[in-house]
């Protein structure tokens, strides 16, 4: 299993925690099991995850916000970037970011640990290439992919 880091890593501690979340629902959720198949764990375990500066919440024009939980690159045996200043690092702070209105609100009510689950599994999805691209022209695709994963493997 890969880890970003050892102890050393000041991102252990909240990585780790929510990898054994993903990894968990992957092996022990019927429902998420079926969702993803069979080669999934795997392809999480291969991946290389790691933590890069990707940037801060934006306000976009329509009034909404929008925050970039993670970025893959599934070519090769895959690399898994999660923000250091996004919604993986606090979820609670993002979602209440704008009150009323969070833009997360897809993850609204989980725990941290299930939110970060939720974007490392969000993540996997792109990895083992049942998820198309989601950003730019595809942004919409975003919350849907993640509606799907919630569904099937929080449920
Ligand atoms: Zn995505």
């Amino acid at each position: 299993m890969f880890y970003p880091g050892t102890d050393t890593n000041p991102y252990t501690g909240i990585f780790n925690p929510a990898f054994e979340d993903a990894y968990d629902r992957l092996t022990g959720n019927e429902t998420c099991c079926k969702f993803f198949g069979p080669g999934a764990v795997d392809t999480l375990q291969r991946a290389r995850w790691s933590f890069q500066a990707l940037g801060r919440p934006i306000k976009l024009a329509n009034g909404g916000y929008s925050s970039v939980g993670a970025s893959t690159f599934p070519e090769g045996l895959g690399a898994v970037f999660i923000n250091s200043q996004g919604p993986f690092i606090n979820p609670t702070h993002t979602l209440v970011l704008a009150p009323g209105r969070p833009f997360v609100d897809l993850s609204g009510g989980m725990s941290d640990v299930d939110a970060r689950a939720l974007i490392i599994l969000h993540e996997l999805g792109h990895l083992t290439g049942m998820f198309g691209p989601d950003t730019g022209k595809f942004a919409y695709y975003n919350k849907f992919f993640t509606g799907l994963v919630r569904t099937n493997c929080f449920q």
